[in-house]
């Protein structure tokens, strides 16, 4: 076992600094006392994806979309390095460093091995993309950030940690994500993106540079200096020196009559006079770089080097007290540090971020949500295989197929890939990623389940172990089999009951376990809603329930017969179902088709039935404006300098006509076809389905629509009026309705004509358009019972409650969301209850932290609000709730949304967004998304918890979703029960489940493991494990904490200190709008330390091993 796996030098020591080399801190120029310091800090933002691709990025093709070439970059970048030793570079994106350096000579390599070792090139950030901060799961951030690190230290050692965050352009910035940074062991954070009046007050008080506390049950430990740079991550006006610029150069030829050097020096210092003015120390940082920038890196050197010297010259002859040098953002901080200002705090987050007063960048929070929800499916595959080849011992020819995962995983966290601000056709590429890594990632998953169930892990496997697609209800292989086996994989290191549902053909189903137990089971149609979704292909018709008792870490398998076959019903089906099979792509191939623009299918035809009374409330577009005035006035006016836009205006306009004009004739052939092919081409809509069934208890249709049921003291009902849910014996109900906000639509040249976009949420109207109930029905069983409501507008809800759980599951269908009328539209849900929570609510942050909001409030400075809408949403990653005395209502979403409670009373999540016009901050396309051929139709849940007794257990309830069991189902044709029987169909790994902690993490690191766990105790207490009573098969022989990245030894990380104004108050979400709650926190370190064999894990921790191991039997 090697202990010096962090920067193992490989082979040659390239890794060790040579007499005289220096990198990290010791290798800053210090800054001089009583002068002002100029850090030149040269850089590039390279967005993994966004106009363009990865690969198309990382190549530098599809030129005419972005000049972009990242590969150049740094091909550039090294030789300008190499040329001059003063000349310093930061580097931020390890997805596409990665992809570089394997692509260089040894020569090269060696180059920029010496580059780091001096501190020349220098990584801050060092994650693997630059993650978003709304959308992304802190599961995600850590693997990320834990992914783009290990590379760094494996390849370059320790010269190159990277001491500071890089957070430049991400929209809104959490606090959870603080917190994470100052566990990773992080000295410094930077933000180049605040709210427009938070920047003004804090400009105006010196406050851009403060000490945020990032959890107040972690306190001190999770503080970090958090610096907001003067003008986002540009260079001052009039000093780009890029290709991509049209600056003048700095000419310093005196007989040119372009000698400009006197006149740019004096522009220069009076530019950086002025933003030192803003700061509290004497040091101002300067980022000279932007959006992939240095593709011609000569260009940049050749100009900065000349602004150095020159400057200095003119400082030193009349002696400014200004000194200028090359420098980087980790020796900005410690230049920032040696000056020990006294800093102010902060205790909240950065959200929402507005640019201007009509620019609240609240829309991405649910934009793209088919890419959200497939995200977080990939982050449940990825923990799987990471636990399984460590569980089941498997071969390490496995790695790269789990590299590739991570990889995708990294990619997916990106700010414009989770945030869904990228251009169509980029996150076609993201899915297709993604897809391809899932798929190639389950080898080990099979590998394992085959190891379990025979004995061995290469053996040829009696079963396939398909992944389904079950958000759609569709499984190739249990909706084509009389017989097939479901497994179950447990990722949670603590044992769940989950209610599963396989989808199948309509018949009479058995479920045995692995000990021969017939379980109780209930077959369900499946809604008309879910059987039209377009995309979907599948001959399923029902759902079958069974419940599932999982233990921690553990896989289970069910054998599944269908018993009787309803000859006569059968027969019709199948001649309709056989009908279907003709584009029944296989399913397995999963979201691969997803977004083919396939024009056949008959159950996606644009429903037509837009409500007429509706469309009157909707601001049409001025009679006076025709369709052409309306696309000649459309500008596309970017008022973010940063985002290339050029000649996209025109191209955008022209791409928007086509769209509307291909959208009609879609429709107009759906229509066709249907009107032609209806006899041959049966659509089986939830009625026919009705007719077919024999079987009473399936489902009931109300022509009064008035239905109820009931279960585990739940109650719902339903009237014309909508679904009330009332909860006995407590004082709470609340309705469920759906409402759209009609988007705003405008040139975009002003504030106040800003359209509603994939970035900016900007409803035109100041109260949403309720939608109508149409019908609906309900279901009675022995496991769900459900009420279904068909609304105008193509949406559907399924209000779903169990014989097991207390927690009811608001399931929908929501689109395509009608644009015949010209308005792009957004859909929201909302819970109106009697509860009332005067304006305040609770968001999560990334999933792990709860955060206080106010209604028309911020904590930290006085908000004028032109958007009350839009600039009261707030991320919903996984959690939102409203509170009183008495009662907590919360919702835990499955991916991540935009959410708020505009009234007392109300929670409103964002379901879909559908819009004809871009908002113009880069993207060049209105987010109008489609699936074969139509408008995207998306089907997701939220699952609500009306009772219980604390806020602090929603983490747990969050969890159980986000890390929900895995399905799989093979086709057991050839498999009689009698030999499956033979299999080993349940196993655990686990020895037991330690109460309170989470097993965040468990993955093959080099020869040993990484391990994290979780303190998630509800009631605040620290807990203590016994590392090696987790594990059944995994003896622990020796451990070594890590920060919580795993790139550096915990005792080798230093924590600041820093002088700060005032004191902490206790608890952030406590003293919020509570004058006399403001307790201050009680900084002193509590001595919890580890006893022997025994790690004790503080309230809300999260420790990180390495750990060396062995297998037992
Ligand atoms: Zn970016």
């Amino acid at each position: 076992m090697c202990w010096n796996i962090l920067g193992v030098p490989h082979g040659h020591d390239w890794n060790t600094p040579r007499p005289g080399e220096k990198c990290g801190y010791e290798s800053c120029t210090k800054a001089k006392e009583g002068f002002l310091n100029v850090h030149i800090v040269p850089h590039t933002h390279d967005d993994v994806g966004w106009l363009k691709t990865v690969d198309q990025y990382y190549y530098g093709s599809r030129n005419d979309i972005q000049k972009a070439g990242v590969q150049y970059i740094l091909d550039s970048v090294i030789k300008e390095l190499w040329e001059n030793s003063n000349r310093r570079f930061i580097y931020v994106e390890t997805a596409f460093f990665w992809k570089w350096w394997t692509q260089q000579s040894d020569a090269v390599q060696r180059k920029v091995h010496a580059l780091v070792r001096q501190g020349r090139l220098e990584f801050v950030g060092g994650a693997w993309s630059m993650n978003d901060e709304a959308a992304a799961h802190y599961q995600s951030i850590i693997d990320q950030f834990t992914w783009g690190l290990k590379k760094l230290n494996d390849t370059f050692g320790s010269c190159a940690l990277p001491r500071v965050g890089w957070q430049i352009d991400p929209f809104g910035h959490s606090r959870e994500l603080a917190s994470l940074l100052a566990a990773m062991g992080y000295d410094g954070l930077f933000l180049g993106r605040l709210d427009y009046q938070d920047k003004r007050a804090r400009l105006a008080e010196k406050r851009m540079e403060m000490l945020w506390r990032g959890d107040d049950d972690l306190g001190k430990t999770s503080d970090i200096f958090t610096g907001a740079l003067y003008n986002t991550y540009s260079p001052p006006p009039g000093f780009c020196f890029d290709v991509l610029c049209n600056d003048e150069p700095i000419v310093d030829d005196v007989n040119s009559p372009m000698y400009n050097v006197d006149k740019r020096v004096s522009e220069f210092l009076s530019y950086v006079e002025t933003q030192s003015q803003r700061y509290r120390t004497n040091n101002v940082i300067l980022t000279m770089g932007g959006d992939f920038t240095y593709q011609d890196a000569s260009m940049w050197y050749i100009n900065l080097d000349k602004l150095i010297e020159y400057t200095n010259l003119k400082a030193a002859k009349e002696n400014l007290n200004v000194t200028l040098f090359y420098s980087t953002p980790n020796c900005y901080l410690k230049a920032v540090k040696d000056a020990d200002p006294v800093l102010p705090t902060k205790q909240d987050d950065f959200f929402p971020y507005a640019s201007d007063p009509n620019a609240y960048w609240t829309g991405y929070f649910s934009s793209r949500p088919t890419t959200k929800y497939f995200e977080r499916e990939g982050n449940n595959y990825l923990q799987m295989v990471k636990q399984l080849q460590v569980l089941a011992d498997l071969p390490d020819h496995n790695l790269p197929v789990l590299d590739e995962l991570r990889s995708a995983m990294g990619v997916m966290q990106h700010h414009d890939a989770v945030t869904g601000t990228e251009k169509e056709h980029v996150t076609h590429d993201y899915e297709r990623l993604l897809d391809q890594a899932i798929e190639d990632a389950l080898i080990i998953a099979r590998q394992a389940f085959n190891k379990v169930a025979q004995g061995d892990a290469l053996k040829p496997t009696v079963l396939s172990y398909d992944r389904c697609r079950l958000n759609e209800t569709s499984c190739s292989a249990s909706e084509n089999s009389n017989q097939f086996v479901v497994t179950v994989y447990n990722p949670l290191a603590f044992a769940v009951d989950e209610t599963i549902g396989v989808p199948v053909r309509d018949g009479e189903y058995s479920v045995y376990d692995s000990e021969g137990t017939v379980l109780k089971s209930q077959l369900l149609d499946i809604t008309s809603a879910v059987l039209n979704i377009p995309t979907r292909r599948s001959k399923a018709t029902h759902e079958l329930f069974f419940i599932a008792k999982l233990e921690a870490l553990s896989i289970n398998s069910y054998y599944i017969k269908k018993t009787s076959k309803k000859a006569k019903r059968q027969t019709g089906n199948n001649k309709k179902m056989d009908d279907i099979n003709e584009y029944n792509a296989n399913i397995n191939n999963y979201w691969r088709n997803v977004k083919d623009k396939i024009e056949i299918d008959m159950r996606s035809l644009e429903k037509q039935d837009v409500d007429n009374t509706n469309k009157k409330m909707v601001p049409d577009i001025p009679a006076t404006m025709n369709r052409e005035d309306k696309f000649v006035n459309r500008g596309n006016i970017d008022i973010n300098v940063l985002k290339d836009k050029g000649e996209r205006a025109n191209q955008d306009v022209e791409e928007f006509e086509k769209l509307l004009e291909e959208e009609n004739r879609r429709i107009e052939t759906t229509r066709r076809i249907r009107a032609g092919f209806d006899k041959s081409y049966p659509n089986l809509n939830g009625e026919e389905m009705r007719m077919l069934s024999d079987d009473p208890m399936i489902v009931e249709q109300y022509e009064d629509n008035e239905v109820s049921i009931q279960k585990n003291g739940i109650h719902i009902a339903a009237d014309n009026n909508g679904e009330r849910i009332t909860i006995q014996n407590r004082d709470l109900s609340f309705d469920l309705s759906f409402f759209y906000y009609p988007g705003c639509y405008g040139d975009n040249r002003e504030f106040i004509n800003r359209s509603s976009g994939a970035y900016i949420f900007r409803p035109n109207a100041t109260e949403a358009i309720e939608l109508e109930t149409i019908n609906r029905s309900k279901v009675d069983g022995d496991i769900v019972s459900e009420i279904r409501t068909t609304r105008t507008h193509n949406v559907n809800s399924v209000i779903r409650i169990y014989e097991t759980s207390t927690y009811i599951d608001h399931y929908f269908v929501i689109g395509p969301i009608p644009i015949e009328d010209g308005i792009g539209k957004e859909y929201v849900s909302r819970y109106t209850s009697n509860l009332r929570n005067t304006g305040g609510f609770y968001t999560d942050s990334n999933g792990r932290q709860i955060i206080k909001r106010k209604i028309n409030n911020r904590p930290q400075w006085n908000l004028t609000i032109e958007e009350p809408i839009a600039g009261n949403y707030y991320p919903v990653t996984n959690f939102i709730a409203i509170q009183s005395e008495d009662n907590i209502l919360s919702v835990v979403t499955d991916r991540s949304r935009g959410g708020t409670s505009l009234k007392d009373g109300e929670i409103e999540l964002m379901l879909h967004r559908r819009l004809l016009h871009d908002d113009a901050f880069g993207v060049g396309e209105a987010l109008n998304e489609t699936a074969n051929g139509i408008g995207l139709v998306v089907r997701g849940y939220q699952r609500i918890y009306p009772v219980q007794p604390e806020g602090k257990l929603m983490n747990v309830k969050a969890l159980k979703n986000h890390l929900h069991p895995i399905v799989f189902v093979s086709n057991a044709d050839n498999l009689d029960i009698n030999d499956w029987y033979k299999l080993r169909n349940k196993y655990t790994w686990a020895q037991r489940s330690v109460d309170g902690v989470h097993l965040l993490t468990l993955e093959p690191w080099n020869e040993n493991l990484l391990l994290r766990l979780e303190n998630i105790n509800a009631f605040k207490k620290s807990v203590k494990v016994d590392l090696n009573s987790i594990l059944k098969n995994i003896k622990i022989k020796r451990i070594k904490e890590t920060t919580l990245a795993g790139n550096q030894w915990l005792n080798d990380n230093h924590k600041w200190e820093w002088r700060k104004e005032g004191k902490f108050v206790k608890s952030f979400n406590d003293a919020y709008g509570n004058a006399g709650y403001d307790v201050k926190a009680d900084d002193d370190d509590d001595d919890d330390t580890d006893e022997k064999g025994l790690i004790v894990i503080k309230p809300r921790q999260i420790r990180t091993f390495i750990v060396e191991y062995d297998y037992v039997n």
